[in-house]
């Protein structure tokens, strides 16, 4: 993929953060590696209008290289990601209502679905409370991530960073944790929920990770 057609497809998968109920107003953000820098969403612009042009390029220290606005104020936080998860190419930040009810009950999201047990491979671990601005964030999700299963944490009282090979693979995350978050919470309204065998859940994320879908 070109450079041009890496910041197309950027902002085309920003558009699915709003057609998923993922965020609200401008909250919310996607970035992709680029090189030895990455590309990440404007901050404070409407995700309607986000163009290919305004996505900003920033060195892995957060600091712009290309565009005219502003980095989203978590730039620093995907860049600490990506400098310290080489395997990482794409990072969702998003509010998505019942993953952050979860984060501000400081809970992490049990693994009591087949489904969850599929793309999460266990429990969707919660991190400790970390302010924005500085490199906070992204050592806190770095610390809980890196050798974990799950592509997505959920932070104590802010919301949900997930990542993956790619941007795509990222927004995936996001949005099946925003569904499983949904569907764990409506289950904890009636009050008797089940929990998976660890085995169970092995074998599911082993046969979705090595045998599902078109090889
Ligand atoms: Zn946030």
């Amino acid at each position: 993929m070109n450079k041009v057609e890496l910041r197309e497809q950027l902002t085309a998968l920003h558009q699915e953060l709003p057609r998923n109920g993922l965020v609200t107003w401008t909250s919310g953000n996607i970035s992709a590696r680029d090189g030895d820098a990455m590309l990440i969403k404007p901050s404070g612009v409407t995700f309607e209008d986000l163009t290919p042009e305004s996505m900003v390029r920033t060195d892995l220290h957060a600091r712009r290289l290309e565009g005219t606005l502003s980095a989203s104020s978590d730039a620093a936080t995907h860049a600490y990601i990506y400098r310290h998860l080489p395997h990482v190419g794409g990072i969702v930040h998003t509010h998505s209502p019942y993953a952050t009810a979860w984060a501000a009950n400081a809970r992490e999201i049990p693994c009591v679905l087949t489904a969850m047990a599929d793309e999460f491979g266990g429990p969707i671990p919660c991190g400790g409370f970390a302010l924005i601005g500085g490199e906070e964030i992204g050592a806190e999700v770095v610390r809980v991530l890196k050798g974990h299963r799950s592509p997505a944490i959920i932070l104590k009282n802010h919301g949900v960073f997930t990542i993956g090979p790619s941007p795509r693979a990222a927004l995936k995350a996001a949005v099946m944790c925003e569904d499983v978050a949904r569907t764990v919470f409506l289950a904890h309204q009636l009050g008797n929920v089940q929990p998976l065998a660890q085995e169970h859940i092995d074998s599911l994320y082993d046969r979705y990770t090595n045998v599902y879908g078109q090889r």
